[in-house]
């Protein structure tokens, strides 16, 4: 998977979402509700032509005056402007140029990343003579569009894939050694986690002006563990859109987790789990990435009642259903409580997620699992699973051959992704399940 980004800009009700969601198709978008002066952010991933890539729309505004308005706007085109990779402006043809259009196009004009003008909601031959009229913002780029019928949206698919080429594929391919993202929101611990595991002068180094690099990796090798551990703290900007903090923490641990095969994914143990949380972690997992979850801060939490850990991590694993076969652990960073721990779970998430069951000895557990509990009768006939195999995918996959492959639905398949997990462990490790005809 490239950490190739696509962002969606432009005013409230050009079409952003309705593009957003037809380049996800059926693939559920994240929604990170961040209330206030925005209408909820979408973060997704979006195949074409064999190729994968982080769909970012950023949202609208329902600020009441024209200034905030116009300052957010501003802000949120700056940050994909530094962000993304490719992007994609987006205007209506039913209201023609507008003045926040026009302001907008000053600004993306002096982005040194490709910008295609879209021209949306041209729903016939009338709006497409119309559209010309913005050629006049003057991008070499431009497309028009109906968002809502499709039409238009394979071209300009075509266009974009063709900048995902082998170096914006990111430099992971440079080493076997496993790599593990650290994620979460600012001032959760990242960086005491970083300085606790490699010390002062990883900072010292990400300190340098001018980094524009995403992502730091570090190479570690202590206690006969080695790895590389990337993060993003501590990271420079280029220019000093500070402000929104919650949406370059997203993008960033996207890129960082693009990057990884597994995410340490840490929490403030005195806030719980955030919408925002689990928004990364469901990135993650759509993503096929291992993961864990620190609870950090853990010296902050009174515990008075015996099970206090205990009463929390079954509080979170419910949040993070359905995928909660995940290692939760719970640490101090500040007095150093469990951080070896977390890199030792970590390193674990790596090998299951590397993980190949022989197929023997695979058909042996899972056939006598499916003999103890059948697949329902569907129309009078019984579903017969014959052989399961594992995939040779990068990630763990299993597909299982039957009659009736269609048939199987989700309680059976949770079934046997249970039995899979409690045989084999997969622990922290998202695992495909598939049917096939025999
Ligand atoms: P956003 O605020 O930019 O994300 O805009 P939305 O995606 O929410 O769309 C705003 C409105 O425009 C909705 O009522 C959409 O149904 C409508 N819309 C979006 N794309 C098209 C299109 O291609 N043609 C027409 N006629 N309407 C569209
Ligand atoms: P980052 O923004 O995620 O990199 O967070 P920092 O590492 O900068 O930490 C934010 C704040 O939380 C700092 O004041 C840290 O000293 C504090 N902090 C980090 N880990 C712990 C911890 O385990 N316990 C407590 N009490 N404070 C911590």
């Amino acid at each position: 998977m490239s950490g190739f980004t696509v962002a969606i800009v432009g005013r409230p009700n050009v079409g952003k979402s309705t593009l957003f969601n037809r380049l996800l198709e059926q693939r559920k978008a994240i929604v990170d509700d961040v209330s206030g002066v925005t209408r909820d952010r979408q973060y997704g991933i979006a195949d074409w032509s064999g190729k994968t890539f982080n769909v970012i729309d950023t949202g609208g505004f329902v600020a009441n005056s024209d200034d905030i308005f116009e300052r957010e706007i501003r802000k949120q085109v700056k940050i994909a402007m530094e962000e993304a990779n490719v992007l994609l402006f987006m205007c209506d043809v039913t209201t023609g140029i507008t003045d926040l259009d026009s302001e907008v196009a000053d600004l993306l004009r002096r982005s040194s990343k490709p910008v295609f003008l879209i021209v949306n909601k041209v729903d016939n031959p009338q709006r497409q003579l119309d559209a010309t009229e913005f050629y006049s913002l003057g991008f070499e780029k431009t497309h028009f569009l109906s968002s809502i019928s499709g039409s238009g949206t394979g071209e300009l698919l075509d266009e974009v894939v063709s900048y995902i080429t082998e170096d914006t594929q990111v430099e992971s391919v440079t080493s076997d050694l496993p790599k593990i993202a650290i994620i979460g929101q600012p001032n959760v611990g990242k960086s005491s986690l970083l300085n606790a595991l490699v010390g002062e002068e990883r900072n010292i180094v990400s300190d340098i002006p001018g980094t524009t690099r995403d992502t730091i990796h570090t190479h570690y090798n202590m206690f006969q563990k080695e790895f590389i551990l990337i993060d993003t703290a501590g990271v420079r900007r280029k220019t000093k859109v500070h402000e929104d903090l919650e949406f370059y923490s997203v993008i960033r641990a996207i890129k960082a987790m693009d990057e990884a095969d597994v995410c340490m994914l840490l929490l403030d143990a005195t806030k719980g789990i955030t919408a925002q949380d689990l928004s990364i972690f469901g990135l993650a997992v759509k993503k096929g990435k291992g993961v864990v979850v620190l609870v950090n801060k853990w010296d902050l939490i009174d515990k008075k009642e015996t099970n206090t850990a205990r009463d929390y991590e079954a509080n979170l694993k419910k949040r993070l259903a359905p995928f909660s076969d995940v290692p939760i652990i719970f640490t101090s960073v500040l007095e150093k409580q469990r951080i070896f721990k977390s890199i030792e779970a970590a390193l674990e998430v790596y090998d299951n997620r590397l993980k190949k069951i022989p197929t023997s000895r695979l058909n042996e557990v899972m056939l006598k699992a499916i003999q103890s509990y059948n697949p329902p009768v569907v129309r009078g006939i019984p579903i017969r699973i014959k052989y399961v195999t594992q995939l040779p995918t990068y990630t763990p996959a299993f597909a299982f051959f039957c009659n009736l492959p269609d048939d199987v639905k989700q309680p059976y398949r949770n079934y046997l992704e249970n039995q899979l997990r409690t045989n084999f462990n997969f622990k922290g490790v998202p695992i495909k399940v598939f049917f096939r005809k025999k």
